[in-house]
Protein backbone atom coordinates (compact mmCIF):
# COMPACT_ATOMS: atom_id res chain seq x y z
CA UNK A 1 0.00 0.00 0.00
CA UNK A 2 1.40 3.57 -0.76
CA UNK A 3 1.75 6.03 2.20
CA UNK A 4 0.04 8.79 1.32
CA UNK A 5 -2.95 10.31 0.78
CA UNK A 6 -3.70 13.66 -1.20
CA UNK A 7 -6.57 16.08 -0.63
CA UNK A 8 -7.11 18.77 -3.18
CA UNK A 9 -9.21 21.83 -2.05
CA UNK A 10 -10.32 23.79 -4.14
CA UNK A 11 -11.91 27.10 -2.57
CA UNK A 12 -12.64 30.74 -3.97
CA UNK A 13 -9.94 32.24 -3.45
CA UNK A 14 -7.17 29.66 -3.24
CA UNK A 15 -6.28 26.10 -4.84
CA UNK A 16 -4.94 23.68 -1.81
CA UNK A 17 -3.52 20.93 -2.04
CA UNK A 18 -2.41 18.82 1.04
CA UNK A 19 -0.42 15.65 1.94
CA UNK A 20 -1.35 13.10 4.99
CA UNK A 21 0.18 10.41 5.94
CA UNK A 22 -1.27 6.67 7.44
CA UNK A 23 -1.11 8.05 10.71
CA UNK A 24 -3.75 10.77 9.66
CA UNK A 25 -0.48 13.55 10.14
CA UNK A 26 -0.60 16.72 8.08
CA UNK A 27 2.45 16.35 6.05
CA UNK A 28 2.57 19.18 3.77
CA UNK A 29 0.80 21.66 2.03
CA UNK A 30 0.64 24.27 -0.66
CA UNK A 31 -2.00 27.19 -1.73
CA UNK A 32 -1.81 28.79 -5.17
CA UNK A 33 -4.12 31.90 -5.53
CA UNK A 34 -7.19 32.12 -7.73
CA UNK A 35 -7.90 35.28 -9.30
CA UNK A 36 -11.72 37.12 -9.04
CA UNK A 37 -12.42 38.93 -12.48
CA UNK A 38 -15.68 41.50 -11.68
CA UNK A 39 -16.59 42.37 -15.47
CA UNK A 40 -19.85 44.26 -14.15
CA UNK A 41 -20.92 45.41 -10.70
CA UNK A 42 -22.13 42.47 -9.06
CA UNK A 43 -20.80 39.65 -10.88
CA UNK A 44 -17.89 37.50 -10.04
CA UNK A 45 -16.24 35.29 -12.37
CA UNK A 46 -13.30 33.44 -12.89
CA UNK A 47 -10.95 31.38 -15.45
CA UNK A 48 -11.90 27.84 -15.12
CA UNK A 49 -8.70 27.23 -16.78
CA UNK A 50 -7.15 28.97 -13.72
CA UNK A 51 -8.92 26.92 -11.43
CA UNK A 52 -7.50 23.47 -12.65
CA UNK A 53 -4.03 24.75 -13.68
CA UNK A 54 -3.52 26.42 -9.92
CA UNK A 55 -5.20 23.10 -8.46
CA UNK A 56 -2.47 21.11 -10.31
CA UNK A 57 0.68 23.95 -9.57
CA UNK A 58 -0.43 23.25 -5.69
CA UNK A 59 -0.61 19.16 -6.29
CA UNK A 60 2.62 19.25 -8.21
CA UNK A 61 4.21 21.35 -5.84
CA UNK A 62 3.20 19.73 -2.82
CA UNK A 63 4.25 16.13 -3.88
CA UNK A 64 7.76 17.81 -4.97
CA UNK A 65 8.22 19.61 -0.98
CA UNK A 66 8.22 16.02 0.01
CA UNK A 67 9.83 14.25 -2.44
CA UNK A 68 6.93 12.22 -3.52
CA UNK A 69 5.98 10.01 -6.86
CA UNK A 70 2.31 9.29 -8.01
CA UNK A 71 2.96 5.98 -6.96
CA UNK A 72 3.41 6.75 -3.50
CA UNK A 73 0.08 8.21 -3.42
CA UNK A 74 -3.14 5.50 -2.41
CA UNK A 75 -5.90 7.94 -3.14
CA UNK A 76 -6.72 11.49 -3.99
CA UNK A 77 -10.15 13.62 -2.37
CA UNK A 78 -11.25 16.89 -3.98
CA UNK A 79 -13.56 19.33 -1.93
CA UNK A 80 -14.49 21.88 -4.18
CA UNK A 81 -16.10 25.75 -3.59
CA UNK A 82 -20.15 24.90 -4.30
CA UNK A 83 -22.41 25.96 -6.76
CA UNK A 84 -19.48 27.45 -9.44
CA UNK A 85 -20.58 26.67 -12.58
CA UNK A 86 -18.59 25.85 -15.89
CA UNK A 87 -19.52 24.83 -18.93
CA UNK A 88 -16.79 23.50 -21.94
CA UNK A 89 -16.95 22.52 -25.48
CA UNK A 90 -16.75 17.99 -24.93
CA UNK A 91 -14.36 17.79 -27.71
CA UNK A 92 -11.67 20.51 -26.93
CA UNK A 93 -12.40 20.41 -23.34
CA UNK A 94 -11.81 24.04 -23.38
CA UNK A 95 -14.94 26.63 -21.20
CA UNK A 96 -17.03 28.62 -23.69
CA UNK A 97 -17.54 30.91 -21.09
CA UNK A 98 -15.46 32.03 -17.58
CA UNK A 99 -16.61 29.99 -14.57
CA UNK A 100 -19.74 31.74 -12.88
CA UNK A 101 -19.03 32.06 -9.40
CA UNK A 102 -21.00 31.46 -6.04
CA UNK A 103 -21.15 34.47 -5.49
CA UNK A 104 -22.07 35.87 -8.48
CA UNK A 105 -25.48 37.72 -8.88
CA UNK A 106 -25.13 37.88 -12.63
CA UNK A 107 -28.46 35.72 -12.70
CA UNK A 108 -31.01 37.87 -10.60
CA UNK A 109 -33.13 38.54 -13.22
CA UNK A 110 -34.02 34.26 -14.31
CA UNK A 111 -34.82 33.87 -10.57
CA UNK A 112 -37.54 36.70 -10.39
CA UNK A 113 -38.63 35.42 -13.53
CA UNK A 114 -39.42 32.05 -12.10
CA UNK A 115 -40.55 33.42 -9.00
CA UNK A 116 -43.35 35.06 -11.50
CA UNK A 117 -44.18 31.66 -12.67
CA UNK A 118 -44.60 30.79 -9.35
CA UNK A 119 -41.98 28.64 -8.93
CA UNK A 120 -40.27 29.06 -5.85
CA UNK A 121 -42.09 26.75 -3.60
CA UNK A 122 -41.77 23.71 -6.30
CA UNK A 123 -37.91 23.57 -6.15
CA UNK A 124 -37.86 24.73 -2.87
CA UNK A 125 -39.73 21.30 -2.04
CA UNK A 126 -37.37 19.31 -4.45
CA UNK A 127 -33.95 20.37 -3.94
CA UNK A 128 -34.30 22.48 -0.15
CA UNK A 129 -33.23 25.28 -1.90
CA UNK A 130 -34.33 28.71 -2.24
CA UNK A 131 -34.54 30.24 -5.95
CA UNK A 132 -31.47 32.38 -5.44
CA UNK A 133 -28.87 33.42 -7.87
CA UNK A 134 -26.34 31.62 -5.27
CA UNK A 135 -27.10 27.98 -7.36
CA UNK A 136 -25.92 26.57 -10.55
CA UNK A 137 -29.35 25.83 -12.47
CA UNK A 138 -29.84 29.78 -13.37
CA UNK A 139 -25.67 30.26 -13.99
CA UNK A 140 -26.56 27.37 -16.40
CA UNK A 141 -29.30 28.97 -18.03
CA UNK A 142 -27.48 32.34 -18.29
CA UNK A 143 -24.69 30.42 -20.38
CA UNK A 144 -26.54 28.68 -22.78
CA UNK A 145 -28.37 31.93 -23.77
CA UNK A 146 -25.28 34.19 -23.71
CA UNK A 147 -23.09 31.89 -26.07
CA UNK A 148 -23.93 31.39 -29.74
CA UNK A 149 -26.16 28.32 -29.95
CA UNK A 150 -25.65 27.45 -26.72
CA UNK A 151 -29.01 25.74 -26.28
CA UNK A 152 -28.70 24.03 -29.66
CA UNK A 153 -24.91 22.67 -28.49
CA UNK A 154 -26.49 21.20 -25.17
CA UNK A 155 -29.51 19.63 -26.84
CA UNK A 156 -26.63 17.96 -28.95
CA UNK A 157 -24.47 16.89 -25.96
CA UNK A 158 -21.63 18.78 -27.61
CA UNK A 159 -21.11 20.94 -24.31
CA UNK A 160 -20.88 19.52 -20.69
CA UNK A 161 -22.11 21.11 -17.71
CA UNK A 162 -20.00 21.27 -14.08
CA UNK A 163 -19.47 22.54 -11.32
CA UNK A 164 -15.46 22.63 -9.96
CA UNK A 165 -15.59 18.94 -8.97
CA UNK A 166 -16.80 18.14 -12.35
CA UNK A 167 -14.52 20.33 -14.11
CA UNK A 168 -11.28 19.45 -12.12
CA UNK A 169 -12.18 15.45 -12.85
CA UNK A 170 -13.01 15.69 -16.02
CA UNK A 171 -9.47 17.73 -16.93
CA UNK A 172 -7.44 15.32 -14.17
CA UNK A 173 -9.19 12.06 -16.43
CA UNK A 174 -8.57 13.46 -19.41
CA UNK A 175 -12.20 13.71 -20.79
CA UNK A 176 -12.38 10.10 -19.50
CA UNK A 177 -14.97 11.04 -16.83
CA UNK A 178 -17.15 13.57 -16.52
CA UNK A 179 -19.37 12.95 -12.71
CA UNK A 180 -19.92 14.66 -9.83
CA UNK A 181 -20.79 13.58 -6.41
CA UNK A 182 -24.55 14.31 -4.62
CA UNK A 183 -23.06 17.02 -2.33
CA UNK A 184 -22.67 18.94 -5.74
CA UNK A 185 -25.07 18.12 -7.35
CA UNK A 186 -27.82 18.90 -4.54
CA UNK A 187 -26.99 22.56 -5.35
CA UNK A 188 -27.86 22.87 -9.03
CA UNK A 189 -32.00 23.21 -8.76
CA UNK A 190 -31.64 20.55 -10.78
CA UNK A 191 -31.35 17.53 -8.25
CA UNK A 192 -34.00 15.90 -6.41
CA UNK A 193 -32.84 15.25 -3.07
CA UNK A 194 -34.60 12.68 -1.68
CA UNK A 195 -34.79 10.29 -4.64
CA UNK A 196 -31.05 11.25 -5.32
CA UNK A 197 -31.40 11.64 -9.22
CA UNK A 198 -31.39 14.43 -11.11
CA UNK A 199 -34.76 15.71 -11.87
CA UNK A 200 -36.89 16.12 -15.54
CA UNK A 201 -39.55 18.73 -14.48
CA UNK A 202 -36.65 20.82 -12.81
CA UNK A 203 -34.50 20.59 -15.50
CA UNK A 204 -37.82 21.52 -18.00
CA UNK A 205 -38.41 24.46 -15.50
CA UNK A 206 -34.90 25.89 -16.16
CA UNK A 207 -35.38 24.36 -19.94
CA UNK A 208 -32.22 22.59 -19.64
CA UNK A 209 -30.67 19.66 -21.78
CA UNK A 210 -30.15 16.22 -19.92
CA UNK A 211 -27.29 15.46 -22.11
CA UNK A 212 -24.75 18.09 -20.64
CA UNK A 213 -24.74 16.54 -16.99
CA UNK A 214 -22.28 14.34 -15.16
CA UNK A 215 -22.93 11.18 -14.04
CA UNK A 216 -23.83 11.46 -10.07
CA UNK A 217 -21.90 9.01 -8.18
CA UNK A 218 -21.60 8.27 -4.38
CA UNK A 219 -19.53 10.79 -2.65
CA UNK A 220 -17.05 7.96 -1.89
CA UNK A 221 -17.64 6.77 -5.35
CA UNK A 222 -15.21 6.07 -7.69
CA UNK A 223 -14.46 9.15 -10.01
CA UNK A 224 -11.76 7.11 -11.64
CA UNK A 225 -7.89 7.50 -12.38
CA UNK A 226 -5.85 10.77 -13.13
CA UNK A 227 -2.19 9.86 -14.72
CA UNK A 228 -1.14 14.04 -14.64
CA UNK A 229 1.41 13.34 -12.20
CA UNK A 230 3.22 10.75 -13.53
CA UNK A 231 1.68 7.45 -12.29
CA UNK A 232 -1.69 6.34 -12.11
CA UNK A 233 -3.95 7.69 -8.85
CA UNK A 234 -7.26 7.17 -8.14
CA UNK A 235 -9.66 9.79 -7.05
CA UNK A 236 -11.47 8.38 -4.31
CA UNK A 237 -13.75 11.13 -3.02
CA UNK A 238 -15.69 14.04 -3.56
CA UNK A 239 -17.77 16.56 -1.03
CA UNK A 240 -18.67 20.29 -1.69
CA UNK A 241 -16.36 22.38 1.08
CA UNK A 242 -18.62 22.76 3.37
CA UNK A 243 -19.98 19.38 3.42
CA UNK A 244 -16.22 18.10 3.70
CA UNK A 245 -15.70 20.39 6.88
CA UNK A 246 -19.04 18.89 8.42
CA UNK A 247 -17.33 15.34 7.70
CA UNK A 248 -14.02 16.91 8.28
CA UNK A 249 -15.58 17.93 11.94
CA UNK A 250 -16.61 14.23 13.12
CA UNK A 251 -20.12 15.38 12.78
CA UNK A 252 -21.43 11.73 11.46
CA UNK A 253 -25.07 11.68 13.55
CA UNK A 254 -27.82 12.99 13.61
CA UNK A 255 -27.62 16.49 16.03
CA UNK A 256 -23.83 17.27 15.71
CA UNK A 257 -22.70 20.78 13.82
CA UNK A 258 -20.28 22.54 12.29
CA UNK A 259 -19.67 26.34 12.44
CA UNK A 260 -17.25 28.54 9.84
CA UNK A 261 -16.80 31.51 10.80
CA UNK A 262 -15.07 33.34 7.78
CA UNK A 263 -16.01 36.37 5.24
CA UNK A 264 -19.27 35.14 6.37
CA UNK A 265 -20.81 31.89 8.38
CA UNK A 266 -21.48 28.98 7.21
CA UNK A 267 -23.54 26.57 9.85
CA UNK A 268 -24.20 22.90 8.92
CA UNK A 269 -26.69 20.78 10.88
CA UNK A 270 -26.81 16.75 10.88
CA UNK A 271 -29.96 15.98 10.52
CA UNK A 272 -29.29 11.96 9.65
CA UNK A 273 -31.50 10.28 6.31
CA UNK A 274 -34.51 12.44 6.35
CA UNK A 275 -35.76 15.62 5.42
CA UNK A 276 -38.75 17.63 5.29
CA UNK A 277 -38.31 19.46 8.87
CA UNK A 278 -36.61 21.96 8.60
CA UNK A 279 -38.11 25.73 8.71
CA UNK A 280 -38.25 27.43 5.40
CA UNK A 281 -35.94 29.74 6.17
CA UNK A 282 -32.72 27.54 5.67
CA UNK A 283 -31.67 25.24 3.37
CA UNK A 284 -31.63 21.58 3.18
CA UNK A 285 -28.53 20.17 1.45
CA UNK A 286 -26.97 16.15 1.36
CA UNK A 287 -24.51 16.28 3.78
CA UNK A 288 -23.13 13.03 1.66
CA UNK A 289 -24.20 9.90 0.27
CA UNK A 290 -21.68 7.04 1.27
CA UNK A 291 -21.76 3.83 -0.61
CA UNK A 292 -26.04 4.87 -2.17
CA UNK A 293 -27.04 6.19 1.64
CA UNK A 294 -27.56 9.98 2.03
CA UNK A 295 -27.32 11.82 4.94
CA UNK A 296 -28.65 15.45 5.02
CA UNK A 297 -28.36 18.76 7.28
CA UNK A 298 -29.86 21.83 7.43
CA UNK A 299 -27.54 24.69 6.11
CA UNK A 300 -27.44 28.33 7.01
CA UNK A 301 -25.35 31.33 6.15
CA UNK A 302 -24.54 34.59 7.51
CA UNK A 303 -23.60 37.07 4.93
CA UNK A 304 -21.21 39.27 6.84
CA UNK A 305 -18.60 37.72 9.90
CA UNK A 306 -15.07 37.78 9.20
CA UNK A 307 -15.51 40.93 6.58
CA UNK A 308 -16.99 43.00 9.81
CA UNK A 309 -13.74 42.48 11.61
CA UNK A 310 -12.16 43.56 8.20
CA UNK A 311 -13.88 46.74 8.50
CA UNK A 312 -12.45 47.85 11.76
CA UNK A 313 -9.32 47.38 10.56
CA UNK A 314 -9.50 48.90 6.53
CA UNK A 315 -12.98 50.83 6.74
CA UNK A 316 -12.57 52.45 10.48
CA UNK A 317 -8.84 52.00 11.18
CA UNK A 318 -10.01 51.08 14.79
CA UNK A 319 -7.69 47.69 14.57
CA UNK A 320 -4.41 46.94 13.63
CA UNK A 321 -5.06 43.56 12.67
CA UNK A 322 -7.54 41.14 12.92
CA UNK A 323 -5.72 39.35 15.91
CA UNK A 324 -5.75 42.46 17.92
CA UNK A 325 -9.52 42.30 18.16
CA UNK A 326 -9.52 39.91 20.80
CA UNK A 327 -6.95 41.67 22.81
CA UNK A 328 -9.33 44.84 22.66
CA UNK A 329 -12.16 42.91 23.22
CA UNK A 330 -10.83 41.52 26.69
CA UNK A 331 -9.90 45.29 27.91
CA UNK A 332 -13.59 45.77 28.64
CA UNK A 333 -16.45 43.92 30.53
CA UNK A 334 -18.64 44.06 28.36
CA UNK A 335 -19.76 46.62 25.32
CA UNK A 336 -21.39 49.16 27.72
CA UNK A 337 -24.87 48.00 25.43
CA UNK A 338 -23.19 48.91 22.29
CA UNK A 339 -24.80 46.53 19.77
CA UNK A 340 -23.18 45.98 16.00
CA UNK A 341 -25.77 44.44 13.64
CA UNK A 342 -23.55 44.23 10.64
CA UNK A 343 -25.98 44.34 7.92
CA UNK A 344 -23.59 45.45 5.65
CA UNK A 345 -25.33 43.65 2.49
CA UNK A 346 -28.59 42.72 3.97
CA UNK A 347 -29.46 40.06 6.27
CA UNK A 348 -29.53 36.46 5.69
CA UNK A 349 -31.00 33.43 7.61
CA UNK A 350 -33.17 33.27 9.54
CA UNK A 351 -33.81 37.01 8.99
CA UNK A 352 -34.06 37.19 4.84
CA UNK A 353 -33.91 40.89 4.28
CA UNK A 354 -31.99 42.57 1.75
CA UNK A 355 -33.15 45.82 2.59
CA UNK A 356 -31.30 45.68 6.25
CA UNK A 357 -28.41 48.08 7.07
CA UNK A 358 -25.59 47.69 8.80
CA UNK A 359 -25.96 50.10 12.46
CA UNK A 360 -24.47 50.21 15.26
CA UNK A 361 -26.77 51.36 18.42
CA UNK A 362 -26.51 52.24 22.58
CA UNK A 363 -23.19 54.61 22.04
CA UNK A 364 -23.00 56.96 24.73
CA UNK A 365 -20.10 59.57 25.75
CA UNK A 366 -18.28 56.56 27.50
CA UNK A 367 -18.58 54.33 24.54
CA UNK A 368 -14.90 53.56 23.58
CA UNK A 369 -13.15 52.06 20.38
CA UNK A 370 -12.77 48.37 22.43
CA UNK A 371 -16.73 48.17 23.65
CA UNK A 372 -17.04 48.92 19.46
CA UNK A 373 -14.31 45.95 18.92
CA UNK A 374 -16.44 44.12 21.30
CA UNK A 375 -19.79 44.45 20.06
CA UNK A 376 -18.62 43.65 16.90
CA UNK A 377 -17.09 39.91 17.51
CA UNK A 378 -20.16 39.69 19.97
CA UNK A 379 -21.92 40.07 16.60
CA UNK A 380 -21.00 36.91 14.83
CA UNK A 381 -21.76 35.36 17.61
CA UNK A 382 -25.45 36.50 17.84
CA UNK A 383 -26.29 35.79 13.99
CA UNK A 384 -24.98 32.32 14.91
CA UNK A 385 -27.40 31.80 17.75
CA UNK A 386 -30.08 32.97 15.74
CA UNK A 387 -29.11 30.67 12.61
CA UNK A 388 -28.82 27.34 14.86
CA UNK A 389 -32.13 28.27 16.95
CA UNK A 390 -33.66 28.47 13.60
CA UNK A 391 -32.14 25.43 12.18
CA UNK A 392 -32.97 23.33 15.34
CA UNK A 393 -36.44 24.86 16.13
CA UNK A 394 -37.49 23.01 13.05
CA UNK A 395 -35.56 19.43 13.44
CA UNK A 396 -36.56 18.38 16.90
CA UNK A 397 -33.13 17.81 17.57
CA UNK A 398 -30.92 18.90 20.29
CA UNK A 399 -27.30 19.97 20.21
CA UNK A 400 -24.79 18.75 22.80
CA UNK A 401 -22.17 21.16 21.67
CA UNK A 402 -20.78 23.04 18.54
CA UNK A 403 -17.64 22.17 16.55
CA UNK A 404 -15.90 25.72 15.16
CA UNK A 405 -13.37 26.49 12.52
CA UNK A 406 -12.70 28.81 9.65
CA UNK A 407 -10.40 32.40 10.16
CA UNK A 408 -11.83 33.79 12.96
CA UNK A 409 -12.05 30.87 14.73
CA UNK A 410 -8.73 31.42 16.09
CA UNK A 411 -10.38 34.06 18.52
CA UNK A 412 -10.58 32.88 21.79
CA UNK A 413 -13.17 35.78 22.53
CA UNK A 414 -15.17 35.12 20.13
CA UNK A 415 -15.43 31.43 20.90
CA UNK A 416 -15.71 32.19 24.63
CA UNK A 417 -18.49 34.46 24.27
CA UNK A 418 -20.36 31.57 21.69
CA UNK A 419 -20.29 28.98 24.05
CA UNK A 420 -21.86 31.43 26.66
CA UNK A 421 -24.83 32.45 24.10
CA UNK A 422 -25.50 28.83 23.50
CA UNK A 423 -25.19 27.62 26.88
CA UNK A 424 -23.07 24.92 25.12
CA UNK A 425 -19.51 23.90 24.54
CA UNK A 426 -18.17 25.25 21.58
CA UNK A 427 -14.90 23.21 20.21
CA UNK A 428 -12.04 23.98 18.01
CA UNK A 429 -9.97 21.22 16.31
CA UNK A 430 -6.47 20.68 16.33
CA UNK A 431 -6.30 21.37 12.66
CA UNK A 432 -8.53 24.42 10.93
CA UNK A 433 -7.83 22.51 8.16
CA UNK A 434 -11.17 20.68 8.49
CA UNK A 435 -12.40 20.53 4.75
CA UNK A 436 -9.29 18.57 3.54
CA UNK A 437 -8.79 16.60 6.32
CA UNK A 438 -12.72 15.94 5.87
CA UNK A 439 -12.11 14.40 2.30
CA UNK A 440 -9.05 13.00 2.78
CA UNK A 441 -10.64 10.89 6.07
CA UNK A 442 -13.27 9.90 2.94
CA UNK A 443 -10.78 9.43 -0.08
CA UNK A 444 -8.64 6.83 2.66
CA UNK A 445 -11.68 5.32 4.65
CA UNK A 446 -13.15 2.42 1.73
CA UNK A 447 -8.86 1.74 1.09
CA UNK A 448 -8.45 0.95 4.60
CA UNK A 449 -6.06 3.49 4.24
CA UNK A 450 -5.70 4.31 7.46
CA UNK A 451 -3.11 2.42 9.66
CA UNK A 452 -5.96 2.26 12.33
CA UNK A 453 -8.99 4.17 13.87
CA UNK A 454 -6.40 6.47 15.51
CA UNK A 455 -5.54 7.33 12.43
CA UNK A 456 -8.76 8.47 11.41
CA UNK A 457 -9.41 10.19 14.33
CA UNK A 458 -6.20 12.69 14.18
CA UNK A 459 -8.14 13.90 10.98
CA UNK A 460 -11.61 14.02 12.54
CA UNK A 461 -12.96 15.08 15.63
CA UNK A 462 -9.68 15.80 17.91
CA UNK A 463 -9.89 19.29 19.74
CA UNK A 464 -7.29 21.51 20.90
CA UNK A 465 -9.66 23.21 23.41
CA UNK A 466 -13.46 23.25 24.74
CA UNK A 467 -15.08 26.91 25.22
CA UNK A 468 -17.57 26.15 28.28
CA UNK A 469 -20.14 28.18 28.92
CA UNK A 470 -19.82 30.66 31.85
CA UNK A 471 -22.31 33.33 32.14
CA UNK A 472 -25.24 32.96 34.28
CA UNK A 473 -28.90 32.58 32.28
CA UNK A 474 -30.11 36.45 33.35
CA UNK A 475 -27.36 37.48 31.52
CA UNK A 476 -27.80 35.64 28.50
CA UNK A 477 -31.20 35.69 28.44
CA UNK A 478 -30.79 40.15 28.92
CA UNK A 479 -27.78 39.94 25.54
CA UNK A 480 -29.97 38.59 23.37
CA UNK A 481 -33.11 40.63 24.62
CA UNK A 482 -30.69 43.43 23.51
CA UNK A 483 -29.20 41.80 20.58
CA UNK A 484 -33.29 41.04 19.49
CA UNK A 485 -34.36 44.67 19.36
CA UNK A 486 -31.11 46.26 17.71
CA UNK A 487 -32.11 43.73 14.95
CA UNK A 488 -35.67 45.02 14.75
CA UNK A 489 -34.04 48.76 14.46
CA UNK A 490 -31.92 47.54 11.36
CA UNK A 491 -34.89 46.22 9.67
CA UNK A 492 -36.49 49.72 9.76
CA UNK A 493 -34.06 51.53 8.25
CA UNK A 494 -34.84 50.80 5.22
CA UNK A 495 -38.67 51.83 5.64
CA UNK A 496 -37.41 55.02 7.16
P1 LIG B 1 -12.71 32.80 3.84
O1 LIG B 1 -12.38 31.35 3.64
O2 LIG B 1 -14.17 33.10 3.94
O3 LIG B 1 -11.99 33.72 2.89
P2 LIG B 1 -11.15 32.57 6.30
O4 LIG B 1 -11.69 31.34 6.92
O5 LIG B 1 -9.78 32.55 5.72
O6 LIG B 1 -12.17 33.21 5.27
O7 LIG B 1 -11.21 33.72 7.41
C1 LIG B 1 -10.89 35.05 7.11
C2 LIG B 1 -11.75 36.00 7.94
O8 LIG B 1 -11.50 35.76 9.33
C3 LIG B 1 -11.43 37.44 7.67
O9 LIG B 1 -12.64 38.12 7.41
C4 LIG B 1 -10.80 37.97 8.97
O10 LIG B 1 -11.25 39.26 9.28
C5 LIG B 1 -11.28 36.98 10.01
N1 LIG B 1 -10.28 36.72 11.05
C6 LIG B 1 -9.08 36.13 10.91
N2 LIG B 1 -8.44 36.04 12.09
C7 LIG B 1 -9.27 36.57 13.02
C8 LIG B 1 -9.20 36.78 14.43
N3 LIG B 1 -8.14 36.40 15.14
N4 LIG B 1 -10.27 37.36 15.02
C9 LIG B 1 -11.35 37.73 14.32
N5 LIG B 1 -11.46 37.56 13.01
C10 LIG B 1 -10.45 37.00 12.35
Amino acid sequence: MSEFLLALDQGTTSSRAILFDRAGRELAKRYVGVKQVYRRPGWVEQDANEIFESQMKAARDVLFSMSVSAQDVEAIGIANQRETTIVWDTRTGEPIHPAIVWQSRQTERICQTLRERGLEDFFRDRTGLLLDAYFSGTKIRFILDEVPNGQERASRGEIAFGTVDSWLIFKMTEGRIHATDPTNASRTLLFDIRRGTWDKELLEALDISEKILPEVRNSNGNFGETKIFGGSIPITAVLGDQQAALFGQGCFSPGSAKNTYGTGCFFLLNVGGKVGSSDRKLLETIAWCLDGKSDYAIEGSVFTAGSAIQWLRDGLGLIESAEESARAALSVEDTGDVYFVPAFVGLGAPHWDANARGMIIGLTHGTTREHVVRATLESLAYQTYEVLECALRGSGLTLSKLRVDGGASHNDFLLQFQADLLGIPVERPKSLEVTASGVAALAGSKRGFWESKKGLATLVGESSRVFEPKISEDRRQAQLEGWKRAVVRAKEWDQG
